[in-house]
């Protein structure tokens, strides 16, 4: 998988540089014409040239290949703040992110402090993801399968009907699930994530993941910018999968699952500087698990 990417990469360089089709027959064809031409000194300067285009390269090339860490920002519950505050702050520094909605609370008159479908469809039309919470935000393991199927598939139906296309990613409300709800959940969704898990920074194995255990670094106010920028390294370290778990983005917060603007800012500009030298890339929940399983397809090449 790392030597097809370089010599890609060493190839589409020469395209570049020579004006070529960027295969490598045209790399090879130019070294013979260049030969004739000039003599083997030019090649060798041209050899130099793609050699500097590479290493000018390899950092991209690093984070392209899947061999960077992976962050995703999950927000749960639909808060409107996700909209004001999270999806701007997000998009300022090129990022998107995961929204796990219960349905339900969505354009809700008796609940202004959450998010319209217009504002959904938003977000969804700016790359992010759009995952279900379910439609009522109960406690999955409480209910009958039938109760709970309703919370599945009409939640998934509310969605799907407002933004185009169905959900594939599941957030169950207060990460409360048993194996029944797991196997209920699968029928509908590609995957579900935990509403807590490894917060030491070490957070997911893109090798030996279960993707219907997805832990999850559950942010709280309580939690120093400098713990989710340091988890991040972490991320960046062992090439795992981080995913943090946000509710409301406010000014000042009155909540444990609060978190304020001026900390997040801080978060997102660590997040940013790692993405920018490739130590890491900033993808949503189903973002990551297609590159997961281009990992797995190359490997079986
Ligand atoms: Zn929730």
């Amino acid at each position: 998988m790392r030597f097809p990417s370089f010599f890609i990469l060493l190839a589409s360089c020469f395209g570049t540089a020579f004006g070529r089709n960027g295969s490598l027959d045209s790399v090879s064809a130019f070294g013979t014409r260049a030969t004739r031409a000039v003599g083997s000194a030019l090649r060798l300067v041209a050899m130099a040239a793609a050699g500097i285009l590479a290493a000018a390269n390899a950092e991209p090339a690093r984070a392209e290949s899947g061999r960077a860490g992976i962050v995703t920002f999950t927000f749960d519950d639909g808060f409107q703040t996700q909209y004001s505050v999270a999806f701007p702050l997000l998009g300022e520094r090129g990022m998107v992110g995961t929204l796990y909605i219960p349905s339900g609370f969505i354009d809700s008159k008796g609940a202004p402090s959450r998010l319209t479908w217009d504002e959904v469809r938003e977000i969804s039309s700016a790359g992010w993801e759009i995952g279900s919470h379910t439609v009522s935000h109960p406690h999955l393991s409480d209910l009958s399968i039938e109760a709970a199927r309703r919370e599945l598939d009409e939640s998934k139906h509310d969605i799907a009907r407002r933004i185009g296309h169905a959900p594939v990613s599941f957030s169950p409300p207060f990460g409360d699930y048993n194996d029944a709800m797991l196997a209920e959940i699968s029928k509908d969704y590609q995957s579900s994530v935990l509403a807590s898990g490894d917060q030491s920074g070490f957070a997911n194995d893109p090798r030996a993941l279960n993707r219907f255990l997805i832990a999850r670094f559950a942010v709280q106010d309580s939690t120093a910018p400098s713990a989710l920028c340091d988890a991040t390294i972490a991320a960046a370290k062992h090439k795992s999968w981080l995913v943090f778990e946000f509710h409301n983005v406010v000014d000042q917060t009155s909540g444990d699952f609060d978190y304020r603007r001026s900390e997040f800012e801080k978060v997102l500009d660590c997040v940013a500087k790692l993405r920018d030298d490739g130590s890491i890339r900033v993808l949503t929940t189903s973002g990551a698990l297609q590159e997961f399983r281009k990992l797995t397809a190359d490997k079986g090449n």
